[in-house]
């Protein structure tokens, strides 16, 4: 029987209608809503879309939306001098810096500046710590939607096998690292992992961030396997695609990720999810 589609787009209206529901409870009173600052360096045509959708998925649930653009070619202080004053402003919930940086840009250096309780995309080494030792703060977006997306299937996690494919700072190592925290048995492959078919044919939640069209074959998927896509890559008729034979898996899963529509949906909704939670917690203190 062909798999069941995980239809990230409906699981994200679910997240971004809390998000709502929220934002009206923390404006209350006159309050001011929580509002994220997003930072676009250069004019990456990818980069410019996504932070456009940030921008707009802020409007749509009641986030305050501070933009800033800056040349491609801007200096490493005037970034920081920025993130400082953003850091500093008292009416700034969340910052988010959009990626990749251009190359005379230090990335590391700039999300290390981002105050780890304003680090909304839950990259700062304080946060991916914070994570690593089962007490999370902000979470990184992407796995955390992830979460969201298995735990609508009803996936059940403790002792299951699960096999992170890509093992990249901010979508697969934060991903086993969620997956560990909820209980699964993770393996984490990588550019130097021998017979990755082996591993994927283990896997009864299958995780894939590499951004290799069709890297993992259909028939590497374990009967009634549970795979999540999150891998996207442009091909030259411009559609966009997976990381997984979607035809071939869909045969041997239970439940799969369509790519557009699977993963891509939840990181935008978390991220609105976190804006929120860190305006909760500064309000809190
Ligand atoms: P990345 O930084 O390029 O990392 C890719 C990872 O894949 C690296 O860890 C790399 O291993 C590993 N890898 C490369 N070739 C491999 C192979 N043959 N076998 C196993 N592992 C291999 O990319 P990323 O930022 O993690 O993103 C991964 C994909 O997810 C991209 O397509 C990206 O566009 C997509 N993405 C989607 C969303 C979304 O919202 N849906 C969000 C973020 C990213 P090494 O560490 O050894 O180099």
């Amino acid at each position: 029987m062909p798999a069941r589609l995980i239809d990230g787009k409906a699981v994200a209206a679910e997240v971004l209608a809390r998000v709502r529901a929220a934002v009206v409870r923390l404006t209350a009173g006159q309050r001011p809503p929580p509002t994220l600052a997003t930072i676009l360096v250069g004019d990456d045509a990818a980069s410019q879309i996504y932070v456009r959708n940030k921008r707009r998925t802020c409007e749509e649930v009641g986030i305050g939306s501070r933009s800033h653009n800056l040349p491609a070619d801007v200096a490493q202080s005037r970034l920081l001098e920025l993130i400082g004053a953003l850091n500093a402003a008292d009416d700034v919930d969340g910052i988010l810096v959009q990626l990749p940086l251009p190359p005379h840009i230090d990335t590391t250096e700039v999300i290390e500046y981002i105050r780890a309780d304003k680090d909304v995309d839950g990259f700062h080494p304080y946060n991916v710590g914070r994570l690593a030792q089962r007490i999370p703060a902000l979470r990184p977006c992407t796995p955390a939607g992830v979460i969201e997306l298995l735990c609508h299937t009803g996936e059940t996690f403790y002792g299951r096998d699960a096999v992170v494919v890509g093992a990249s700072n901010h979508v697969g190592r934060p991903m086993a690292l969620e997956l560990l925290l909820a209980g699964a048995t993770v393996t984490v492959c990588h550019r130097f992992t021998r017979d990755l078919a082996a591993h994927v044919q283990r896997a009864e939640i299958l995780v894939a961030a590499v951004g290799k069209p069709g890297l993992i074959r259909g028939d590497w998927v374990r009967q009634g396997a549970t795979v999540i896509d999150i891998g996207i890559s442009r091909l030259a008729d411009n559609r966009l695609t997976g990381d997984v034979q979607f035809e071939a898996a869909s045969q041997r899963a239970a439940w799969i990720t369509p790519v557009p529509g699977g993963v891509g949906p939840m990181t935008v909704a978390m991220l609105m999810h976190n804006t929120v939670e860190a305006a909760q917690r500064r309000r809190a203190r």
